[in-house]
Order: C-alpha cells, then sequence, then structure tokens
C-alpha cells in the first residue's frame, strides 16, 4: 500500500506520495496563499494529494489514506482549532471526500513529526518516545505504549507547561513557559540580553556579520572562546534541560529527539551539557534507565513521512 502526507506549514502545503517503509517517492507543493474558507481548503488539500499521486504515478486504488499535519487541534477528522489559519470546528473529513474519496486522517503537526521520527528517524524501535521540536515556538509529540498520546485533541503542547514561575510573558498568555526560553525566539531573546550587558562580546561581530541576531549566534561566539557567549549557551541548555527532565520524569520514555534548527548546534554546547544536567536531575537515574537524548533525523521531511504513517500511531 501506499499513502499521501500532506504538511500544512505557515507558508507553503507540502505532499508526498510514501511507500509502507517511510520512504518518500514523489512530492508537490502549493503556497498556503490567502486562506479560501474551508470549503476551499479542503479543495486545495484534494487537488495536491491528486497531484502528488499523478506525479508518483500511482493509482488510487493503492492509496490506504491521505494523511494531514495541521499547526492546531484535531479530533478525529474534525479540525477542532488552527493556529496562523481561521478554521475552527470545521469536518475537514467530509469536506475533502466531496473532492476525492479517500479516507482522511488528521493530525497536529509535531505529533506528525514524532511519528515521523519514531516510524523511520530517531525513535525506531522504541514503545515511549518524546520528539520536541526547537523552532518560533515548541513542538511537543508524545508516543506512548506505540501510540500518539493527544488526549481530547490538544494534549502533547509541551511548550507551556512553565519553568520560571513569573517568568517572561509567552504567547499563549501565561508567563515562564518553557517556550519562552528554549526555542529559537527565546534564544534569541535571551541573546539579545547577553549582548545588552555585554557590550565587549564577540554576540555583537557574529550577528552583525550574519546581519542579525540568530539562533546559532549564541553557538557561533561559543566556539570562538567568546564568554558571554559560552555562559549564555550554559544557560540556554539549563534552560532546554529544565523542560526535557520534567518530560523524562512524567513520562519516562525510551528517548527524547529533539528537532529544529537550534538542535543542528555543536553536541558539546548543546545536546552534552542538556544529557549530563537530564542524567543528573532526572527520577529515573534511581533506576539507573536514563532515557537516551538524541538529535532527530528526518528534518524536513518528518512532517510528511509522519501525517502519511499517521495510522499505525492512531
Ligand atoms: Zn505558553
Amino acid at each position: 500500500m501506499l499513502y499521501i502526507g500532506i504538511d500544512v506549514g505557515g507558508t507553503n502545503l507540502k505532499a508526498g506520495l510514501v511507500n509502507e517503509k517511510g520512504e518518500i517517492l514523489a512530492t508537490e507543493k502549493t503556497p498556503l496563499g490567502a486562506f479560501p474558507g474551508p470549503e476551499g481548503f479542503a479543495r486545495t488539500l484534494a487537488g495536491l494529494a491528486e497531484a502528488v499521486l499523478r506525479k508518483g504515478g500511482a493509482a488510487l486504488e493503492e492509496i490506504e489514506y491521505v494523511g494531514i499535519g495541521i499547526p492546531g487541534a484535531v479530533s478525529g477528522g474534525e479540525i477542532l482549532y488552527t493556529a496562523n489559519i481561521p478554521m475552527a470546528h470545521v469536518p475537514m473529513e467530509k469536506l475533502f471526500r466531496r473532492h476525492l474519496d479517500l479516507p482522511l486522517l488528521l493530525g497536529n503537526d509535531a505529533d506528525c513529526a514524532a511519528v515521523g521520527e519514531w516510524s523511520c528517524g530517531a525513535g525506531r524501535g522504541t514503545k515511549n518516545f518524546v520528539v520536541v521540536t526547537l523552532g518560533t515556538g515548541i513542538g511537543g509529540g508524545l508516543i506512548l505504549n506505540g501510540k500518539l498520546h493527544t488526549g481530547m485533541g490538544a494534549g502533547g503542547e509541551v511548550g507551556h507547561i512553565v519553568i520560571v514561575s513569573g517568568g517572561a510573558p509567552c504567547n499563549c498568555g501565561r508567563r515562564g513557559c518553557w517556550e519562552a526560553y528554549a526555542s529559537a525566539t527565546g534564544l534569541i531573546r535571551l541573546t539579545r540580553e547577553a549582548m545588552a550587558a555585554h557590550p565587549e562580546s564577540a554576540l555583537h561581530m557574529i550577528a552583525a556579520e550574519n546581519g542579525g541576531v540568530e539562533g546559532r549566534t549564541a553557538f557561533q561566539a561559543a566556539q570562538m572562546g567568546d564568554e558571554t557567549a559560552l555562559a549564555l549557551c550554559g544557560d540556554y541548555a539549563r534552560y532546554l534541560a529544565a523542560g526535557v527532565t520534567d518530560l523524562v520524569n512524567i513520562l519516562h520514555p525510551e528517548a527524547v529527539a529533539l528537532g529544529g534548527g537550534v538542535a543542528a548546534a555543536p553536541e558539546q554546547l548543546l545536546l552534552e551539557p542538556v544529557r549530563d544536567i537530564v542524567a543528573r536531575e532526572c527520577y529515573a537515574r534511581h533506576t539507573d534507565q536514563v532515557p537516551r537524548i538524541v538529535r532527530a533525523e528526518l528534518g524536513n521531511d518528518a512532517g510528511i513521512i509522519g501525517a502519511a504513517l499517521l495510522g499505525r500511531a492512531i
């Protein structure tokens, strides 16, 4: 059997024709553009699925279902809520099947990334697995006993656990959320604060060379031995490890995979200190079963592969 996975991103809709091994056989994409309303959106999704089907030379009968990763919350065939796109309580499977008569599975985008990594990336062979994606925010996907855990639909929003009571404001309305400190956006804020306090730091030079402060600015300056940047990277690793340790304490998974651009930072500046802190602080250290903390492996393809293989985890 074959599957179609669609990743609904902030600017593009990307579709892939995927086989049972999680290999992408063909891809298509279309700009998200101005939102045409739920009916028009369903038509766009169906058109994209048909386009990737044609491109991959597959027949409709070979497709088991279409899986879609959405930035928001879903339940069954219904979209409960989406960030960035104005949709609430939309019966998407019903609308989609008016244009293309295939079963439609809906998932949250971070959950789809987790399913992708679990099926054929960093979480292969595990029963309990967590993916944390460090981007504009923090996305989380939880695989528990081989199934995606979403609660009533909006569970697994790990970015909004509070790690600093009364701390920095978060987009969700709370203060001190993990996302406000350990996302790429949080790291950029911490970098700007360190620069303001340390005019002598090499952070200024690197930011000027790259046309502004980025998620990697801190790591680049730290690799040059800049003391402010080294301290900043240490602070960032502690914030990241605080949330990872909380997840480990609640779920005790076999592995936690970190994805997103920031996770590509040099191992000794990020993954190693995070591993050390989690190993020292998590409750499971008493059991000698400290989870592996690893990098996600599938990059931008995780969303498409995970949407396509969603049926294995729900
Ligand atoms: Zn929040």
